[in-house]
């Protein structure tokens, strides 16, 4: 039996559907038309949301009922760790074009603080980034750098060849075919094949008459080959793949019901399973003990979706 003064000292929570003390709430000033009580979320559901939001980036920002719930309104209840990690997270999620760790077995996010001339540097196992092209750090220029496809280009249309040994680009104006290169090596400016391994004419007409070879401007020119760099970091995929889930969600279309689904203005009954079975949610998939359905539309939404996802 609850009393008043219960009534007035404890809410419920609206994520574990318990009653706790005030002062251990999170009180919120939302709620959907068909409940009667505003939202509060106890400690550990608090703590739970802010934790699977960092976790799953369509959650992100926390909110509840589409109004973000704000880290500092709820750090009273969080791990001050946790609180930074949130911070940190917003920061990732605001900055253009995200650098991740290389190493896919940690594809950490690094911070530009922690980018130094276009390599990042991995606070959570040391490992480097190139920043351009997201791979693990690389010799020479990175082939992504936009001032680097220019002058490759332009080095295709000027007829420069790049050393086989060293990758230094060199420009031959007129003469002889036979390079030797500032690094020792010597190779047909042809084909690029080593000196007299190949079966290319040694003169070239017009080139005859002024032989010499130009190095390019400024310092050697070194690029990795394109089949040296390894494969692309797959995490960038992964974070197109979520913000596309998470724009479908913000259009308030759900995946798999019907459009019914998106014009209903939704009769949410909650039930709960019994233990042989679980539910799923029609969001997340998720097989949930609580579900909420609609039988206008027909579909089912747990209660993380329904809250903190819509
Ligand atoms: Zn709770
Ligand atoms: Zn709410
Ligand atoms: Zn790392
Ligand atoms: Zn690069
Ligand atoms: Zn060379
Ligand atoms: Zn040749
Ligand atoms: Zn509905
Ligand atoms: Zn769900």
């Amino acid at each position: 039996m609850k009393t008043q003064e219960e009534h007035a000292t404890h809410t419920f929570c609206c994520s574990c559907f318990e009653r706790h003390p005030r002062f251990d709430v999170l009180e919120l000033s939302c709620k959907r038309r068909d409940e009667d009580l505003l939202h509060a979320y106890c400690r550990d559901c608090v703590k739970g949301l802010f934790g699977a939001c960092l976790r799953d980036t369509t959650l992100w920002p926390p909110r509840c009922c589409g109004v973000r719930i704000s880290v500092y309104a709820a750090a009273h209840l969080l791990d001050p760790k946790l609180v930074t990690q949130c911070e940190t997270k917003d920061e990732e999620l605001s900055t253009p074009n995200p650098t991740y760790c290389s190493n896919r077995s940690c594809a950490e996010w690094i911070p530009p603080s922690n980018i130094k001339a276009e390599v990042g540097k991995c606070y959570a196992c040391s490992k480097d980034t190139c920043a351009t092209c997201k791979n693990p750090k690389h010799k020479g220029l990175c082939p992504k750098d936009e001032d680097v496809q220019q002058f490759m280009e332009y080095a295709g249309k000027q007829k420069y060849k790049r050393c086989f040994n060293c990758r230094t680009v060199v420009e031959l104006e007129m003469g002889c075919n036979h390079i030797y290169c500032r690094c020792g090596a010597e190779f047909c400016y042809l084909c690029g094949d080593r000196w007299k391994t190949c079966a290319c004419d040694t003169f070239v007409e017009g080139r005859l008459f002024r032989g010499h070879v130009t190095q390019t401007p400024g310092s050697p020119i070194v690029m990795p080959e394109e089949d040296e760099l390894p494969e692309p970091n797959p995490i960038e995929d992964v974070i197109s793949g979520l913000q596309q889930r998470l724009a479908s969600f913000t259009e308030g279309s759900f995946d798999t019901a019907s459009t019914d689904a998106a014009k209903c203005s939704h009769n949410w009954v909650r039930s709960t399973s019994s233990f042989d079975g679980k539910e799923g949610c029609n969001i997340c998939y998720e097989a949930v003990l609580v579900i909420n359905n609609c039988f206008q539309c027909g579909v089912s939404v747990c209660n993380m979706c329904l809250n903190n996802r819509l």
